[in-house]
Order: C-alpha cells, then structure tokens, then sequence
C-alpha cells in the first residue's frame, strides 16, 4: 500500500517490532550481537556497522526523502564529514554563496588541508554555476533556502547543469525537511540533513542523515559511515523517530506561524529588510513555490536604523536567544557571532550577511504570543 505523506511520516520504514508487536520500534542498546558460528551472524554484527533501531530510523528517512538508501549520524556535520569524504585530494566542490557556518568551516579547515576545495558561488545564478564547472569541480553543494539569508536555488536545473557535466548534487534540506521539499526527486543525488532541527523538533537531540538512490553511492557511503565511525546512537534514533511522527502537524503550524510573523515584520515599519521566501516580493518565491510544498519556517531580518539590534536581543522575553533552529519553541540568533561566525568577514559581508541580520527560528507557539514579543523587544531597543 503506498502511503501519503502525512502517513508515512509515522508508518514508514521499520513501523513497529514484528517480534513483540509493539507499536515503536525498541531500542537496541546493545554494541554487539551474538553470532550462532563462524561465519553465522543474524544479520547483525557490531553496532557501528549497524543497529535495528538505527536501522529503522535509516529505513525511515530514505522513504520520506523518497530515495532508496538513509544513512543516520550523530551530528548533521557527521553525515556531511561522511558525504565530503567521497572525494579525494585535487576534488573541487563549487558551494552555494550563503550556507550554514560550521559547512563552511569543514571546508575551509579540514577538507582543504586535504586538498579537496571549494569555490563559492551564488547557485542561484544558474549561469554563474555553469561557468563555474571545470574538470576538478566533482560536485555541486547547495542549500535552498540557504542559511542564513534564505536565499533559493532552483535544484532541478542544478541537477540538470550538474549532470550534463557527470557532476554530483548535494542539497542540504535541513531547513524544509521532506515534508516540504525532496531534492531527490528533483534531480539530486545526495540529500543531508541536520536531523537536530526540524526531524527531531524538539531541541533536545543531535543527529544526521545521508540520503541517496543510488546503489552503488550508496555502497560507498556505508563503507565510510562504518570507517569513519559517526553513527547515530539507538536511543537517540529512537528519539529522532519519534520526532519525525509530528513533523507534519508541527511544520503545518511552524509555516502558518512564519508566513503571519514574515508579513507583519514588511507592515510594522520597523524593519529595512525582511528575508522569508514566501513572500510574493522574495526574489526566489516563483522556484521555491515550483519546488517545495511551503516556505518553511526562518526568517531573517535587518531593523531599520532607529532600533539597536544588540538591546533587541536582551529585550525578548519569550523568544530564546540561542543557536539552532527546528524546535518547537521560537529561537533568535545573531549570525554574524554566532551560527556563521566561523565564516570571515570579508566574506560574510560580500555575500550579505550583515552585523546587523537577525535570524528567526519561528516556534509553533501562538504567532500573536511571538508577535507581541518581537514588537515589544524592538520597541524597547530604540536607539
Ligand atoms: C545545524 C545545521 C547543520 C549541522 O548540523 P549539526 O546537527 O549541528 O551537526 C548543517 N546544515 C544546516 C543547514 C544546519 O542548520
């Protein structure tokens, strides 16, 4: 039977315990499994390499990114650590202009030191992305809405430039989530994610995913998962499964909540600038309503020079001040300092990301309760 979204999100993969009957897959707190002989596993041998519940989460995220094969890890810059690690020295990655920090500083401190380099490159010029493609280039990494200035990349001519080239596409979907947006299906080849965010939803777990369809990047991939080590831990798999069974009703209020904040910020004067790709106005809303089922749920924004976005942060009373992004209570962050502070500043400001941006994780509590806060931070911040 093949299930809609909203289903699968709480039957897909592994639903359930076949052996017991019970309805949540167990958790198999264990790191190795009894073999019956030489050579006689029961399909489970260390749990590194793998684990029931690891498993079904596994099963899980490949069927909502609707690709064939999911990998878990315990961190979404694990799973990127592992997907950066198919390339080798000489390897070039060109990567969209604005993306989370630390992906930045994998690249630019780690990767590069094995001479696996990137080129920055605003991928939503899909003219500047052609031009940008030579023989070293070995893949194209985006991120759409990108982190943190949301700007949109179109993923089907991505994918389409890409493979007229036999270059690969990673899209990092952490911001959408398949329920909003499944990059596989539009062309690209591997899918991350930070499963700390919306997956898991609740602020409280730190995890990532790899997702793809095909067999043999696949193959490579569970090779690296097991030789690199970054696995996700059963009982956190537990959890993130558990979250992924309200995705849909908590991304459902999370899009309804930000589309209200993101056009009450345009009407309340008090901003310069409003960045959320659901408003008609944002330069990426023809693609990203081609693309994706919703505009998802940041949002980031400049007060106008009358207010002083340090005080703003000191002022909020319900809005969190606090890195990360996803969970069900509104969280702010100031990314210059804090998410997209491993990025230089020169190259943070040629891309956009100014002292003064403000970035919104919109929650799911009432948007008046966020709304009256916002209002009375900015207020109290004049300058
Ligand atoms: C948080 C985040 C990451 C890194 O994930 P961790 O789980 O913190 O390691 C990668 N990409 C994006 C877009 C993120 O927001």
């Amino acid at each position: 039977m093949s299930l809609s979204r909203n289903s699968l999100l709480i039957h897909g993969g592994i639903d359930g315990d076949e052996k017991t009957g019970a309805v949540n897959v167990p958790v198999y707190q264990t790191s190795t499994y009894k073999q019956d002989g030489l050579g006689k596993d029961r399909g489970w041998e260390y749990s590194r390499t793998g684990n029931p519940t690891r498993a079904a989460l596994e099963k899980l995220i490949a069927d909502l990114e609707e690709g064939q094969y999911g990998l878990a890890f315990a961190s979404g810059l694990a799973a990127i650590d592992t997907v950066l690690s198919l390339f080798k020295s000489g390897d070039k990655l060109i990567v969209s202009d604005n993306i989370y920090g630390g992906t930045f500083r994998i690249l630019d401190n780690v990767f590069k030191n094995f001479n696996i380099t990137y080129k920055i490159v605003n991928t939503s010029d899909l003219k500047a992305v052609e031009e940008a493609i030579d023989d070293d280039v070995k893949a194209v990494y985006i991120e759409t809405p990108a982190n943190p200035l949301l700007t949109i990349t179109d993923i089907e001519a991505v994918s389409k430039i890409a493979k007229k080239h036999n270059k690969l596409v990673i899209v990092d979907n952490t911001f959408l989530t398949p329920y909003l947006q499944r990059p596989l299906s539009l062309g690209a080849d591997i899918v991350v994610h930070s499963g700390t965010k919306y997956l898991g939803g609740h602020s409280d777990t730190i995890s990532g995913f790899a997702v793809v369809k095909d067999k043999a990047l696949a193959d490579r991939l569970y090779y690296l998962q097991n030789a690199i080590g970054g696995v996700l831990a059963p009982w956190d798999s537990f959890l993130i499964i558990r979250g992924i069974k309200t995705l849909g009703v908590r991304m459902d209020r999370h899009v309804a909540n930000a589309d209200k904040i993101a056009r009450w910020l345009v009407e309340s004067g008090f901003v310069s600038k409003v960045y959320y790709p659901g408003l008609e106005s944002d330069p990426g809303y023809e693609i990203q309503k081609k693309q994706a089922d919703g505009a998802g749920a940041m949002i980031s924004f400049v007060l106008n020079d009358k207010y002083d976005y340090k005080v703003f942060f000191e002022k909020l009373r319900l809005v969190t001040l606090a890195e990360s992004l996803g969970g069900v209570e509104s969280l702010v962050c100031h990314p210059a300092t804090m998410t997209h502070a491993a990025i230089p500043a020169d190259v943070r400001k040629s891309v956009g990301i100014v002292d003064e941006l403000i970035r919104l994780s919109v929650g799911i509590e009432d948007a008046d309760d966020i709304i009256d806060d916002l209002r009375q931070a900015i207020e109290a911040s004049a300058k």
